[in-house]
């Protein structure tokens, strides 16, 4: 198993030009100029950051589906990428556990719930423990992987790449760094948003809970961190 316990993710493609191709986008929609003429211009990041603000504040959002990034993760639970892979808009290609065969102990997750109580800790080790004899047995009696998978739990670590755009990147972010989110996924996304954010600062604004983009949570059950719509509302 890889360190910590925790999804390993990596940035693996971005355009190069991001904000000038969003920028280009949104500026077209208001320009008798042509698209590549705005796209060479000298307009200076201020400039550009200011109307790309406008118009995704305004939900002119096919300006930021131009944007397709890619991220290489792995050391996630299948609990945690059955969640991902909900998201309609992404593309996914996940390690098979038809094709790759666990040999010895699988690799897993440890909920961090468990993780911190020793006992249930060992418990949990001993239960994968027999898990894996049981699933090598299978396999060994010329069971299919594809078959002897049956037995494996939610906790076996997996590995994807997987690509999005930028309109679908935002909304991950708004729905899974709430903290109503699952731990495990709100640390993967937010390992998908550090990325992406350390190389486009400008960003950072967007990939946030939506709490943090609207000023109010939406969610039946609330952290209490913001008010709720109908208190604004009402105040
Ligand atoms: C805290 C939390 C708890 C959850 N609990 C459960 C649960 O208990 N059970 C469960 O089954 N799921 C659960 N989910 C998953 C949830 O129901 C969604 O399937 C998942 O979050 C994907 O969100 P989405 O549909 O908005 O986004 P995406 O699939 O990423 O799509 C983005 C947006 O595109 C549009 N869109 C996509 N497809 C369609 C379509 N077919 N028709 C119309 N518009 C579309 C929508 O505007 C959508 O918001 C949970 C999610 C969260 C964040």
């Amino acid at each position: 198993m890889e360190d910590n316990n925790k999804p390993k993710v990596s940035l693996i493609s971005k355009p190069a030009n991001m904000l000038k191709t969003v920028y280009t986008a949104c500026r077209t929609c208001y320009s008798a100029d042509y698209p590549i003429n705005i796209y060479n211009s000298t307009d200076d990041t201020e400039k550009m950051l200011k109307l790309v603000e406008r118009v995704i504040s305004s939900g002119h959002y096919s300006t930021i589906e131009h944007i397709q990034v890619s991220f290489a993760i792995s050391n996630v639970s299948r609990a945690c990428t059955h969640q991902l892979v909900r998201h309609r808009h992404m593309s996914f290609s996940q390690k098979s556990q038809r094709y790759v065969k666990e040999k010895g102990q699988f690799d897993y997750l440890i909920p961090p719930t468990i993780d911190k109580d020793p006992v249930l800790k060992q418990k949990f080790i001993d239960f994968m423990g027999e898990i894996s004899n049981k699933y090598q047995e299978f396999v060994e009696a010329g069971i299919p992987a594809e078959d002897a998978r049956a037995v494996l739990p939610n906790a076996t670590a997996t590995s994807m790449v997987a690509s999005l755009n930028l309109r679908e990147l935002i909304h991950l972010a708004n729905l899974r760094l709430c903290s109503r989110a699952q731990f495990e996924i709100r640390m993967l996304v937010k390992g998908m948003c550090d990325a992406l954010v350390t190389e486009e600062p400008w960003l950072k604004p967007y990939l946030v809970a939506k709490c943090d983009r609207y000023g109010y949570c939406d969610e039946d059950k609330s952290c209490g961190r913001k008010p709720k719509l109908e208190e604004l509302v009402k105040s």
